[in-house]
């Protein structure tokens, strides 16, 4: 009896180790964002420390700013007919940018770089191009114009002038990626957080309750104001928004989110949209960031059109300028202190 007193002490004690002690969290600026990663269990610092190197690795293929990154040799040999020789990552981010480029119409291109960079939103020269100027950088933009070679993972652009961005999927990739490190070590409870922007939320929190994120109030400066809460749970989540790098001029809001078919920073109606996906979805982190920017460009209605032809596990909610939220499978019910403004849109004009 005493022996077994023992051992439920010994338990209890271990357990009582594990409760709290052994939550890590480590921040830092990786891809351009502030990260946040947090897991709890015996491995925590371990898994945390190997997914904050693993998030600098893959920044150094992405960044446009690093000379010798995948994506700058792209620019740099486009329209030469050369192959560039590309990392496994890369190859992968542009082969699923490809498959939903074709699948969205060109909505989602990488290859809306010359574009980005001549709005250059969220940058001290971000301005209204001229006309003739929007013309010369369309020219360069078109999906069908960027080419892979899945033998040897290579690409290459068939345009001088042309050139990658993968602002639109890296972060989602990035959070796959950590989870996988999660799984290696035994990671159950934790939070994958890109700059809130793209999120993973594995088991429970230090409560014991799923994690709860609240989701912006897309015309509120101050970034606390919420719109909704969701619970996340084994799974994916993603968030675009016309908020987050703009300018405004002449009473048009210019963001960081292109319409490639336009030229210009996309006007369908959509002000934010969030994606999630389960955890039975594959590459959820990197699908779910690829969608919100390709929702948004596609807009409220022909966006929520395009998740419902998706595998199950994915659903959506996008917030339109009138403050109605288009939603698709359970969203609408998984939404919780929805704020009084916001209101659900119910098809043929009528609002719930
Ligand atoms: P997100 O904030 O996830 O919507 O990603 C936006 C970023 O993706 C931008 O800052 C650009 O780098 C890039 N981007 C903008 N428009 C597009 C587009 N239509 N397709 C693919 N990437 C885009
Ligand atoms: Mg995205």
């Amino acid at each position: 009896m005493k022996k077994l007193y023992a051992v439920l002490l010994l338990v209890c004690l271990c357990l009582c180790a594990g409760c709290g002690e052994q939550q890590v969290q480590k921040s830092d600026i990786v891809l351009d964002t502030a990260v946040t990663l947090t897991a709890d269990g015996a491995d925590a610092k371990a898994a945390i420390d190997e997914s904050m190197a693993r998030l600098k690795n893959i920044d150094g293929m992405v960044n446009p700013n690093v000379p010798d990154s995948d994506v700058c040799k792209l620019a740099q040999y486009a329209g030469s007919g050369h192959w560039v020789s590309l990392h496994p990552e890369v190859y992968k981010m542009l082969a699923f940018a490809q498959e939903y480029a074709a699948k969205t119409n060109g909505a989602f291109d990488v290859t809306t770089k010359p574009l980005v960079d001549l709005w250059g939103i969220g940058t001290d020269h971000a301005k209204v191009p001229s006309p003739q100027e929007l013309m010369a950088a369309q020219k360069l933009v078109g999906w069908q114009k960027l080419e892979l070679n899945e033998e040897n993972h290579s690409a290459r652009l068939q345009e001088k002038g042309m050139g990658v961005d993968l602002g639109g999927i890296a972060k989602g990739f990035a959070v796959d990626e950590v989870r996988q490190i999660y799984a290696k070590y035994g990671i159950k409870d934790g939070l994958i957080n890109l700059g809130a922007s793209s999120m993973y939320g594995l088991g429970l929190n230090k409560e014991g309750k799923s994690w709860r994120i609240g989701l912006r109030h897309p015309r509120k400066d101050d970034a606390q104001q919420k719109m909704a809460v969701l619970s996340l749970q084994d799974a994916a989540l993603s968030t675009s928004g016309d908020y987050e790098r703009f300018f405004e001029a002449g009473g048009v809001r210019y963001h960081h989110i292109i319409d490639p078919r336009t030229g210009r920073p996309a006007q369908s109606g959509a002000m934010s949209v969030t994606i999630l996906a389960d955890a039975s979805v594959p590459d959820g982190g990197m699908l779910t960031d690829l969608l919100t920017t390709a929702v948004f460009v596609l807009g409220p209605e022909q966006g929520t059109r395009f998740l419902q032809t998706l595998p199950r596990g994915v659903e959506g909610a996008v917030v339109d300028g009138r403050y109605q939220l288009w939603t698709t499978g359970n969203m609408a019910a998984e939404m919780e202190n929805v704020s009084e403004e916001f209101q659900f849109w119910q098809g043929s004009g009528e609002l719930q």
